[in-house]
């Protein structure tokens, strides 16, 4: 008989699915590992088609009561669940940073804050801005109104797993749908404490439903269930071609924020200091970063000195534990994933590339903990400079001038952010208009505004959320016409 909950750093965590109100428990479980010691953490349920089926009733026989709500009721309610996010930031930060290994010093005073602004922020926007002034065309009167559009499936990755999963969940809720989240497996913990701060904040039963399990058992029967009206998922492009296929004989509505290997923009104009904290700010959550931008290109003049000063810095950078505030940087997600960045490190140096800082596994630590790298003189074209390694890996390039600099970071099949150091106000404004990708950030780097729209170009996604985009796929927008 498995158990039902685990302690993790001191705070209880049901281990159990959560369906239609209540907990629901599996007859088979996965191991939950933490990467900070590769220590099991819990035995959790592992929900397959059938757990999905349940969940799936119970989001679609509490959709109609919900949607009914008037919008004033629903957003209280949500804005309950971000006082309930509120009051347990300590325990989610320490029961997350415990099962993805990301820092507790960015949970505490970033990651978790932001998980509540996702449900207040969304409440707020329902009740004041969502909705246009009837109009006027030829005498009639013309009336769009956001219809919710039942049932969301919402499937998250590992490295800011309730963050992702609540910027998702806190407009889908506030629209008016229910929700099935399949949580990622490799961090499913905070999930479960969030559908105890669901129900304790008075959320209807059904209305906000978890399944956890694999991608291939759990994640699968719900990206083909004909159950669901929409399909939101976050992570990585070949699991988003797969899911495209489940989906597909339903005509679901997809969006898609997906992987990313994104570029740097060094000018010889720019504020250096800058562009030297900019780059070893990438090295943040070791790198398990989709928006990072770990491709380096520098413009030739001042190359010499901004690889010196990023290489000194980043030498000072302190790697160990994230339960410890003065930690920087932690270890790998998982084994299979740190093995997964050893292997294009090493492949990019056996290719010829050199590293300037790092290159493998920190040997005085141990377990998954791999040393922040730079890497030069990567063969262009090659993997490393192609594909997303999602770890502690930075390139840099050079480039000559500033339409060199702009094809070089164009070429990628990717499309999620750029980021853009330069001094020169006309130059910002003609590069980041030349750059493909969703969020151009000059002189600055992840700030961002929930009412901006957010979303990748090229393989870093399909559609854009934050703000009204986000109620634009959430719901079914209607145009009524009334004759005079
Ligand atoms: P992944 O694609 O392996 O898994 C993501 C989720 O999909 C997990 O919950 C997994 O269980 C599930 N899944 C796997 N196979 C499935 C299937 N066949 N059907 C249904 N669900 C399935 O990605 P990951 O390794 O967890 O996350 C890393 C990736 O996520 C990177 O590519 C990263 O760039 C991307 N990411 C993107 C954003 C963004 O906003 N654009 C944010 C964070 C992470």
């Amino acid at each position: 008989m498995p158990q039902h909950t685990a302690d993790v750093e001191g705070v209880p965590v049901d281990l159990r699915h959560w369906i239609g109100g209540r907990r629901v428990a599996s007859d088979r479980t996965f191991a939950d590992v933490s990467p900070i010691d590769e220590v099991e953490l819990a035995q959790v349920a592992a929900g397959g088609a059938a757990e999905v089926d349940l969940a799936v009733a119970a989001a679609r026989d509490a959709f109609p009561a919900w949607a009914a709500l008037p919008v004033a009721e629903r957003s209280e309610i949500l804005r309950r669940v971000a006082d309930g996010v509120e009051k347990r930031v300590e325990d989610l930060s320490r029961v997350e940073t415990r099962d993805n290994g990301a820092l507790i010093r960015s949970h505490r005073r970033g990651v978790m804050p932001r998980v509540a602004m996702n449900f207040r922020y969304f409440a707020d926007y329902a009740e004041q801005r969502l909705g246009h002034p009837d109009m006027e065309v030829r005498g009639h009167r013309e009336r769009i109104t956001y219809d919710p559009a039942g049932v969301v499936a919402i499937i998250t990755p590992w490295n800011a797993p309730l963050m992702l999963a609540t910027w998702r969940i806190g407009p889908a809720l506030a629209a008016g749908n229910t929700v099935v989240l399949k949580p990622p497996e490799w961090a499913p913990l905070t999930a479960s404490l969030l559908a105890d701060i669901m129900a304790e904040a008075g959320v209807p039963a059904g209305v906000f439903n978890v399944v956890q399990g694999t991608g291939l058992e759990a994640g699968a029967p719900l990206t083909a269930h004909p159950g669901i009206n929409r399909l939101a998922f976050t992570g990585s492009v070949p699991t988003a071609g797969v899911i495209s296929r489940a989906a597909a004989p339903n005509i679901v509505p997809l969006s898609y924020e997906l992987g990313g290997k994104s570029p740097l923009l060094v000018f010889e104009d720019c504020d250096l200091d800058l562009a030297v904290d900019l780059a070893v700010e990438q090295f943040d959550n070791a790198g398990q970063v989709c928006l990072g931008a770990f491709r380096i290109l520098v413009q030739e003049s001042i190359a010499q000195e901004f690889t010196e000063r990023v290489v000194a810095k980043a030498r000072t950078i302190v790697q160990g534990d994230p339960r410890d505030e003065a930690t920087d940087i932690s270890a790998m997600v998982s084994r299979a994933h740190f093995e997964r960045v050893r292997g294009f490190v090493e492949r990019a140096l056996a290719d010829g590339a050199r590293a300037i800082l790092g290159g493998g596994p920190n040997d005085d630590l141990g377990g998954l903990y791999f040393r922040p790298t730079i890497l030069v003189d990567a063969t262009p074209g090659c993997e490393i400079l192609t594909e997303e390694v999602f770890g502690p890996v930075l390139t840099i390039q050079t480039f000559a001038d500033e339409a060199e600099g702009v094809a070089m970071a164009n070429n990628t099949r990717f499309g999620l952010a750029a980021t853009l150091v330069t001094g020169d106000r006309e130059r910002a404004e003609r590069v980041s208009a030349a750059l493909d990708a969703g969020t151009v950030w000059v002189n600055c780097f992840f700030v961002r505004d929930l009412g901006a729209p957010f979303g990748g170009n090229g393989k870093s996604g399909i559609g854009r959320e934050g703000g009204i985009w986000s109620f634009d796929f959430y719901t079914d927008i209607k145009n009524s016409v009334f004759s005079p």
